[in-house]
């Protein structure tokens, strides 16, 4: 096993179950870009071909909000005082980022969960732990050369208090301050970390299954954008590490072909 797979299984704490499946042979080469993509290409062959770019537009329009001109200062205060959507009502308090502005790379979200609206961070909790680790063995950390967001600021919530998927008008009115997060941060790569992240970042119709997404280098304006899971849905679902384990060496592939 090559060094850099191992510490990606050790870091995120799942290396006896990665280590157990043997369906991609351990490549002769160190190149274990090639062989994760071998992996995903084997697992789900009839992925689409490209993005529809027809979806670019639709950021374009929301970005036209009012925090075009706003540096960091002005848009941590608006996000904190927000009344935009109806899940103002419901916060502890609003999640705005949590890393390095000048950060080559973005991760994004979908929104607070119950732990970041207390703590008003984005990624705590267990899957924020799964998140670091995924970062390690990336050879990143939280707060240095990383920026988190969310899609959302606020907790969305259902009618008993359980975390949901924001609507798509709470998405939509919130959509302007990670736009102008990702203007002022400028990343090399923007890793999307879920459905929600995904298609909002690519206007996309929210019957897309995020699995026609993975595999391929989309573009958030003229800033690559890789797909993955969530790390709360990798949390339930750990047969999917392989896919999750593609889609980072796409993405550390895309940013060292850009030569960041
Ligand atoms: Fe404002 Fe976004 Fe919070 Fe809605 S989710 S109230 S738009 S900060």
């Amino acid at each position: 096993m090559n060094e850099r797979r191992y510490a990606f299984l050790q870091e995120m704490g799942l290396g006896p179950v990665w280590t157990r499946r043997t369906a991609v042979a351990e490549p002769a080469s160190d190149d274990v870009a090639s062989a994760a993509l071998q992996q995903l290409s084997e697992e789900e062959p009839a992925m689409s071909a490209a993005v529809p770019l027809a979806a670019v537009p639709a950021i374009a329009e929301s970005a036209a909000g009012d925090t075009g001109g706003m540096d960091w200062e002005q848009l941590q205060a608006a996000v904190a005082s927000c009344t935009k959507c109806g899940l103002c009502r419901g916060r502890t308090k609003t999640v705005f980022g949590v890393g390095d502005r000048q950060a080559k790379w973005l991760f994004v979200g979908e929104g607070p969960g119950r732990n970041e609206d207390a703590q008003g961070l984005p990624f705590v909790g267990p899957a924020g732990k799964l998140l670091d680790n995924m970062l390690l063995a990336m050879g990143l950390k939280r707060g240095d050369n990383t920026y988190i967001a969310n899609i959302v600021k606020c907790r969305p919530t259902d009618g008993n208090k359980r975390d949901r998927p924001p609507e798509p008008d709470e998405t939509h009115a919130c959509m302007p301050y990670l736009e102008r997060q990702i203007a002022l941060i400028n990343p090399t790569v923007i890793v999307a970390l879920g459905k929600t992240a995904a298609l909002s970042l690519l206007g996309l119709d929210p019957a897309t299954p995020v699995g026609k997404l993975r595999g391929r280098v989309h573009r958030y304006m003229d800033l690559p954008l890789v797909v993955t899971y969530h790390p709360a849905y990798l949390l339930r679902n750990l047969r999917d590490k392989g896919k999750v384990w593609a889609d980072l060496c796409l993405a550390m592939q895309t940013h060292d072909a850009a030569g960041a």
